[in-house]
């Protein structure tokens, strides 16, 4: 088959499948986009987990390979351990993953990024799309903000990277939260209650020892008051991180209680919050609840 007659063919099949996103067995396929592997389980390992319980299909991407982030370690054997720890995590989460060879701290925002990304959400057909808002203290967090915005329109365009095909609709793009003010702050459209599935987070977390338990982690180091000891050290880290999480409940209770009512709503101990990106599907709130499990 010539480039022509096979462009032709994938500008075919979009449109005679054009129809709602979701898979013939209704289940759900979300894509979950962060800069160092550490970041889409900080920010939706809950979520997730919720949504791999009901047998929808959820990945996680780094789209950087960690090899910096460390006060020990660097370089492909600290990537390799990152690789490692992430895989474990998804195992317990139930989700795929993947780490993109890029080094921390050099994630551009080139055309050959931009396609990576589009063609990451027409392999995997995503329904759903989370990622960082481009306004961050870090500059590879603000690029996968970036990347992921300028893919967002194409990947449902038949031509661009025409060796994957097309998503059949526009995804749904969300942000997750964060606590930047300037330009914008994040405004929650969904907070998810998370305490069903907590403590697969709290194994997630547990299962990343170079981010979240050595002395010279990241946050071992970074952090105040660290203890020496190694397990007061990861159990110190944990609850730091846990309490993130109810940050996130206490900050959004209101609009907790709007999307669960009030019974539920205000009894979250741990949640996760997204902001519906402008690009992308704009599905209605309804629509959106629809998305996600536990407003069922
Ligand atoms: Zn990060």
């Amino acid at each position: 088959m010539n480039r022509f007659v096979a462009l032709l063919a994938v500008a075919l099949a979009a449109g005679v499948h054009y129809a709602p996103a979701q898979s013939a067995d209704g289940k759900l396929r979300i894509i979950a986009f962060g800069a160092h592997p550490d970041d889409c389980e900080l920010k939706a390992s809950g979520v997730a987990a919720l949504w791999a319980a009901q047998g929808h299909k959820v990945k996680f991407v780094s789209l950087t390979n960690g090899d910096i982030g460390h006060f020990e370690e660097a370089g492909a054997p600290l990537a390799l351990r990152r690789k490692a720890e992430v895989e474990t995590c998804a195992r317990g989460l139930g989700i795929a993953t993947e780490v993109m060879d890029i080094h921390d701290g050099e994630l551009m925002p080139t055309l050959e990024n931009r396609k990576m990304v589009a063609r990451l959400i027409r392999e995997w057909q995503a329904d759903i799309v989370l990622f960082h808002r481009p306004y961050d203290y870090h500059a590879d967090h603000r690029n996968v903000g970036v990347l992921v915005q300028d893919a967002a329109v194409l990947v449902a365009a038949a031509f661009f990277t025409p060796d994957t095909p097309p998503t059949k609709k526009n995804p749904v793009f969300l942000y997750y939260s964060d606590n930047f003010q300037k330009p914008y702050p994040f405004e929650p459209t969904l907070v998810v209650g998370i305490d069903e599935a907590a403590e697969k987070k709290w194994e997630c977390i547990r299962a990343m020892p170079s981010q979240f338990a050595d002395k010279n982690s990241w946050q071992g180091r970074t952090l105040p008051n660290v203890p020496e000891d190694a397990g007061q050290r990861q159990a110190y880290i944990l609850e730091v991180l846990k309490k993130r999480n109810v940050d996130v409940a206490d900050k959004y209770r209101e609009r907790l209680v709007q999307l669960y009512g009030a019974d539920k709503g205000r009894k979250f101990r741990y949640a996760e919050a997204f902001e519906l990106c402008q690009y992308g599907s704009q599905p209605t709130l309804e629509e959106l609840k629809k998305l996600f499990p536990t407003f069922r």
